[in-house]
Order: C-alpha cells, then sequence, then structure tokens
C-alpha cells in the first residue's frame, strides 16, 4: 500500500497560513485547487487543495474527512491569480480562495445544474454497469438508455420517475457524464450591429483586434455618451470569431439594465450576467454555466473577476474610475487592477473605459503601461453640455433650487424636455434639530448625526443601520418639533411638487428603488417620456442614456470641495462629468448648472473652462508634490475594539516597531484615530504607509503583520490591511 500522501491546504479561514493534511486515498490524493473538509479546531471547516506538501512536518497530522468536489472547484489559472492577489494584498490564501467561489460552492452545497436540457449525458469510458447497486433501479434504468448512445433531458420525459436526482448519482458516481450540446451554445456569427462606426470608433476596434493573443492594457477615454459601448462590442464580436469569449466588469448591474439588453440582443445566450441582486444558487448556476465553457461572454460585477472562464480572449473593464470596484471590506481588493494583473497572466487585451480617467489611470498612460484609445466627441449630432456655474451666495434657495434654476426647468419642461437633479443624499435632511428643545438627534452606536426619513417616520444612521421611530426620539420632549438641517433628495421631491404641482416627478434613490422592479419601471416611464423630471443620487450619475433629458442641476457641489480624503476632488470632478453626460444625449443639446457658493474655486474653474483633461493634470500635480497615490504606493492598517483606547495602542505598538527598523523610502503616518472614530459601536484607528516603490511597501507591511502576532492586546481588536485604499478617512 502506498504511504498516505499529505497535502496542503488552504483553511477558509482569516490566518495567514496553510495546513497540512493527511489524504487516505492512497496514490490518488485531492487535485490541485480541490475543495475539501478537514477537521480545523474543534470543529470542522472547508479549504482549497494547494497542492503535496512540501516540506515533511513531524507533527502528528488530521486527515481530510471529505473532498467535496468532482472536479477542482479552483482550477489552475484561478488559483494563480488568487496567489497573487493574496500576495499583493498581503490577505490569507484560504480567505482569498473563499472569496473567488460563489457562496453556495464555498460551503460544499452546490446545486443541481439547471438548465441539462443544453448538455448531453454521454456514458463514461470506465462505466461498468456491474458495480451499480442493486437497490439503484431508476439509474439502472437511465444508464441502459444511455448506453444506447447520447441522451438529452426531453429523451427522459417519458420516464415515470423523476430522472434528476438518479442522473446526478450516476455522475457522482463516475458512470456517465454531461457534455455542453453542441447546438445548445451560440457559436453561430452574433447578430450583426445596426450602427456604423465612426472614424473614432473604428481606430479604437482596430487597436484592440490587433493586440489579440497578447497582454496589451488600452484606456478607452471616450466622453459620455461617445460610443463606447459599440467598441466594446465590436471587440468582443472579434474574440468570438476567433473561438474566445470576453469578461467585461461594470460596477453596479442594477444601474446597467440598458448594457445587459444590448449584449444579449447582440449575442444572445452565449450571454451570462453575474451581480448581486441574483440568489446564491443563481450565483452558483452562472458561475459553473461559464466555467464549463456554456457561457462564453460574462458580464458582471467586482466579484466576476474571479470567475473561470475558460477560454477568455478579453476582458473589458466599463467606468474604470468608478470605487465600486473596490472591495471595502473583507478582502480588500479593487477588481479592476485584479482584472489587469489577470489579463497580464492569461497574455490577452484589458481594455478599461471611462469618460473621467482616475489619476491611476493617467499616471499609466504617461508610463506607457497602457495606451490610450481616444473618442473625443459624442456620436451623431449630439453636442457635449455647455457647463455653468450659479453662484448661490446669498440668493433664495427653495428646497434647494435657486430662481435660476427653476427658471431653466420651466423653460426646459415647457420645450417637452427633460431636467435631471443631483444631490447625492437621500433622505429628507442629513441632520434633524427639535425645535422645542434643541436636541440633535445622534446615532449611540456611531459619531454621526441621524438622517431623517421623512417619509418613512424614521432616523436612520446611514453608517450602521440604526432606526429609530421619529415619534419616539429620547431624550426629547414630550412633543417634538422636528426642524430639518440641510437637504437631501426626498426634501428636494416635496418642495419640487410645490413648485411644479403639474409636473411628473421621479425620485431615484436607494430608497425608492429597494425594488428591482421600480427600478424599470421607472427608468421605462423616463424613456416613454411621461417622467418631466428626475431627482436622484449617485444612481442617476452613471451610464444611463436618457435621450430627452436636456437639462442637468447639480444642487450642491460645496459639500465635497472641502473634505479631508484627499481623493475628494478626483471623485467631484468625475461626479460632475458624468452626471453632466446625462444630459444632450440625443438631438436636444444639453445644459449644465452647477449650484455653488463658490463659483471662483480652482476646481471649478478649471473643470468648466479646460475640461476634465486640465483638471486631472491639474490634480496629478498637486499629487505628485503631496508624495500621494499614484505617485507613491500606500497602504492602510486599521484597526477597532469596543474598547476606545485599544486600537491606538495596539497601531503604536506596531508602528513603533517597523518605525525602529528605519526601513529606508518607508513614511509612517500615525497612528490616528479614524475621521469618524466610532462606528457601529466600534473605536477605529489607522496608520497610513507610503514608501518609495512596491517592493518596500510590501516588506513594510509584512513587518506590521509579523509584529502583530506578538502583541497579546490583538485579541481585543480586529484589524486589517488595505493596499491601495480608496478611502482613507
Ligand atoms: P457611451 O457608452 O460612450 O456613453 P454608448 O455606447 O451608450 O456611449 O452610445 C450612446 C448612444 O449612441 C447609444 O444609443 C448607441 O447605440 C449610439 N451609438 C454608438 N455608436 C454609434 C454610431 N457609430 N452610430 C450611431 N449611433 C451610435
Ligand atoms: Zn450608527
Amino acid at each position: 500500500m502506498c504511504p498516505p500522501t499529505v497535502v496542503e491546504v488552504a483553511v477558509f479561514a482569516p490566518l495567514r497560513k496553510t495546513f497540512h493534511y493527511l489524504s487516505e486515498f492512497p496514490g490518488n490524493p485531492p487535485s490541485t485547487g480541490s475543495l475539501v473538509k478537514v477537521p480545523f479546531g474543534r470543529g470542522q471547516r472547508f479549504g482549497i487543495v494547494i497542492g503535496p506538501a512540501k516540506q515533511k512536518t513531524e507533527r502528528q497530522l488530521k486527515a481530510i474527512r471529505e473532498v467535496v468536489d468532482e472536479k477542482p472547484v479552483v482550477g489552475s489559472a484561478i488559483m494563480r491569480l488568487a496567489k497573487w492577489a493574496a500576495e499583493y494584498y498581503q490577505h490569507p490564501l484560504g480567505d482569498v480562495l473563499a472569496a473567488t467561489l460563489p457562496g453556495a460552492l464555498r460551503h460544499g452545497s452546490a446545486p443541481a445544474r439547471k438548465g441539462l436540457s443544453e448538455w448531453v449525458v454521454v456514458l463514461d469510458e470506465q462505466s461498468d454497469a456491474n458495480q451499480l447497486d442493486r437497490s439503484a433501479t431508476r439509474q439502472a434504468t437511465l444508464l441502459s438508455l444511455i448506453k444506447q448512445g447520447p441522451k438529452v433531458a426531453t429523451d427522459f420525459e417519458g420516464l415515470e420517475f423523476d430522472w434528476r436526482r438518479p442522473i446526478k448519482e450516476l455522475e457522482k458516481k463516475g458512470f456517465v457524464s454531461k457534455r455542453v450540446r453542441p447546438d445548445a451554445v451560440v457559436q453561430s456569427a452574433p447578430a450583426k450591429s445596426l450602427v456604423n462606426l465612426n472614424d473614432a470608433q473604428r481606430a479604437a476596434v482596430a487597436a484592440l483586434n490587433s493586440s489579440n493573443g497578447s497582454f496589451h492594457a488600452c484606456l478607452l477615454h471616450g466622453v459620455t455618451g461617445s460610443g463606447k459601448t459599440e467598441v466594446y462590442m465590436a471587440a468582443i464580436e472579434h474574440t468570438l470569431s476567433n473561438g474566445l469569449g470576453a469578461l467585461m466588469l461594470v460596477p453596479e448591474i442594477i444601474l446597467t439594465q440598458q448594457m445587459v439588453a444590448r449584449l444579449t440582443q447582440r449575442f444572445g445566450n452565449a450571454v451570462g450576467v453575474l451581480h448581486s441582486g441574483l440568489s446564491d444558487s443563481q450565483r452558483a448556476q452562472v458561475w459553473l454555466r461559464c466555467r464549463d465553457g456554456e457561457i462564453k461572454i460574462l458580464m458582471g460585477t467586482r466579484s466576476a473577476v474571479w470567475v473561470p472562464l475558460p477560454s477568455i480572449g478579453i476582458i473589458i473593464v466599463d467606468e474604470e474610475h468608478d470605487g465600486s470596484f473596490k472591495q471595502q471590506e473583507g478582502f480588500r481588493y479593487s477588481a479592476r487592477d485584479v482584472a489587469i494583473k489577470r489579463a497580464q497572466q492569461l497574455g490577452i487585451p484589458i481594455v478599461l473605459g471611462t469618460a473621467t480617467p482616475s489619476l491611476e489611470a493617467y499616471l499609466n498612460v504617461e508610463n506607457g503601461k497602457f495606451k490610450v484609445l481616444p473618442l473625443p466627441e459624442r456620436v451623431g449630432i449630439a453636442q457635449m453640455p455647455k457647463l455653468h456655474c450659479v453662484d448661490v451666495r446669498g440668493v433664495r434657495l427653495r428646497g434647494g433650487l435657486s430662481d435660476r434654476l427653476c427658471e431653466e426647468m420651466t423653460a426646459c419642461i415647457a420645450r417637452n424636455e427633460q431636467v435631471l437633479l443631483f444631490l447625492n443624499r437621500r433622505g429628507f435632511a442629513p441632520i434633524v434639530l427639535c425645535h422645542q428643545c434643541g436636541h440633535v438627534a445622534t446615532c449611540h452606536r456611531c459619531d454621526a448625526k441621524l438622517v431623517w426619513h421623512k417619509e418613512r417616520g424614521l432616523l436612520s444612521c446611514h453608517h450602521c443601520g440604526a432606526q429609530k421611530n421619529t415619534e419616539r426620539i429620547e431624550a426629547c420632549c414630550p412633543e417634538p418639533d422636528l426642524v430639518p438641517l440641510g437637504l437631501g433628495t426626498e426634501q428636494v421631491e416635496e418642495t419640487l411638487g410645490e413648485l411644479f404641482p403639474d409636473v411628473v416627478i421621479a425620485r431615484i434613490d436607494r430608497d425608492t428603488m429597494r425594488r428591482k422592479s421600480a427600478m424599470e419601471e421607472t427608468f421605462a416611464a423616463v424613456r416613454s417620456g411621461a417622467v418631466n423630471v428626475l431627482i436622484g443620487t449617485q444612481m442617476l450619475a452613471k451610464g444611463h442614456d436618457f435621450s430627452k433629458v436636456s437639462l442637468v442641476g447639480i444642487i450642491d457641489a460645496d459639500s465635497q470641495l472641502f473634505s479631508t480624503d484627499f481623493r475628494a476632488e478626483e471623485k467631484l470632478a468625475q461626479t460632475i462629468v458624468q452626471v453632466s453626460g446625462r444630459a444632450g444625449r440625443a438631438e436636444f443639446p444639453g445644459t449644465v448648472l452647477i449650484q455653488t457658493h463658490h463659483p471662483q474655486h480652482k476646481l471649478l474653474q478649471t473643470l468648466l473652462t479646460r475640461g476634465y483633461d486640465e483638471f486631472a493634470h491639474m490634480a496629478l500635480a498637486e499629487r505628485h508634490s503631496a508624495a500621494l497615490p499614484p505617485y507613491v504606493p500606500m497602504a492602510l492598517i486599521r484597526a477597532e475594539s469596543p474598547r476606545p483606547e485599544l486600537p491606538i495602542k495596539f497601531l503604536q505598538t506596531l508602528a513603533r516597531a517597523v518605525k525602529a527598523e528605519q526601513i529606508k523610502g518607508l513614511d509612517i503616518f500615525g497612528p490616528i484615530p479614524a475621521a469618524m472614530e466610532k462606528r457601529a459601536g466600534r473605536f477605529r484607528a489607522q496608520v497610513m504607509l507610503t514608501a518609495s516603490s512596491r517592493r518596500i511597501l510590501a516588506s513594510s507591511v509584512k513587518r506590521f503583520v509579523e509584529t502583530s502576532e506578538g502583541v497579546p492586546a490583538r485579541n481585543n481588536v480586529r484589524w486589517s490591511v488595505d493596499i491601495d485604499p480608496l478611502d482613507t478617512t
């Protein structure tokens, strides 16, 4: 008998090491990438086999309990990507691998593959019916049928029993296997595009197509409405014609229904969509169909970057600048950056599209890492909108609206065109004060004011989700008289109703769009022209193509002008350009009014008179002189605890130890309390690191991690590493 083999397993636990287990399948240990169940501590955990153990261990090893999957859930390409990410983001490999899998698969409860009708069931080569359990009569019946030749679902429909389970059993035992039915996958030529690409689009497509088969990163810098999506689709079509598929990442799918529709229209059922709105089992289904090559084109949000696609030929990241590509908790990775790595590892092109490139992208262009493909003009006769500041100093504001904005709105509505108002604050008012007693409602778990949601009669904390009924504000008077301070979308909607009693208003924010159908209904109403005025948050800023919107009002540009976050200006500029991009996308010329108390502010002046490119170069120069990203790599070490003094103390210990090493090229800032020190009942602090090189940053963060192992206080403190943090406050 062969001696038992020892394998290395990355257990799904936030531990920065792998473990050795015995495999009791002599001579046939579970393959690399297999999902296994192993004894761990007093219980059991799932994990992924990393490979045969490299060095011998003296200790008594425990044995793997179960090999869960039939074929390894983590293939070699994703394994390689995960290992890179674990190293780059300094995150435990087990946790990274868990994040690459849909929840259902992670817990070993993969749902039955649906869509068997798109499959043929064939006899496995070594299949021997004599080995079948005698009592398994249904399996025997099916097996005898399949012996006569490959079968599809409809072939079993005449049977008087449910054949699904027994087929699965047969599959599991290795008697039969499912293969993609050749005619079920769209291999035929995709529907022809109805548009004739313009010169800029054609040049972009040609550049992308010529880089097929090798790694190239291209920045498709196209102004809003310049036809980026058509470029993506042409590139996908070319890739398909080479027999390869595509991965397309988008910030938030719920906002991109139009894009999904356009892709499916063009490429039929070769398109799969993955987003957070799906159930666990739906996600697993999409994942399985991708892995098995049935889905050729996967469109999805952040986590789609980890989905195995056996024959991928191109990666597309739409709205490259968007912050939602960054996972902000747990395993803090940037799906955009992981996508670039994936393309590099696979040797395929990646295209990053946006109207407002991130400063990181600009620098990559400057360094020659990205090639720019410009789409400088809108398609057809559509013109770029005209941007104006409305100086609101000293002027009357009703529900946040100046008379100037109201006049323009009236004229726009009279022309039967649509108005879009943007305010990135939902609720009725961000602060509420009791006029009787002066009490300001605050969250007792966070350093934050409660936001008034008048419609729902609630005060709610936007940081921890705590909610209070407005009827029962503690420490307030018997008859509270609530006065709003500041402005939210709900209040603007209320004022609009008073100022424009005859117009149809649609509010679009997370409160009104809780149901997916609400979103679809509202957008359909907007497109049909039934809606006159749209008021909404960030949700309105992205990607929509509303052809009748000709006036955009940005109600409050000021709140972000003076933020402590070094990225605030970049974000504001992107928001202004993106929101403005909703205006004048078709034959109606667009106007954008930006209400501000600081019309002379450098950001607004640069953006309005010289455009986003100029703004970006100015912002880059500032980052350069302040030694901030993208010029220097940055990491943030965060700590939190229910006890106020612990996070700072903990970080101080680590920082002191690392500072003592006097690492050249490393700067350590802090620890300092987070801008909002208390959140959800925990006190938070952070240390910021910048370094003169990636290598120095990585080794310094590693020193923090190592030092932490020896700090006794760590059991009361939760802490995390954030490489390339987006939110540094
Ligand atoms: P972007 O993604 O850059 O904002 P889209 O790809 O959504 O732009 O294009 C905006 C609109 O213009 C869409 O309705 C699209 O169908 C249309 N369009 C794009 N390219 C062309 C073209 N070459 N000719 C005609 N219409 C086009
Ligand atoms: Zn709170």
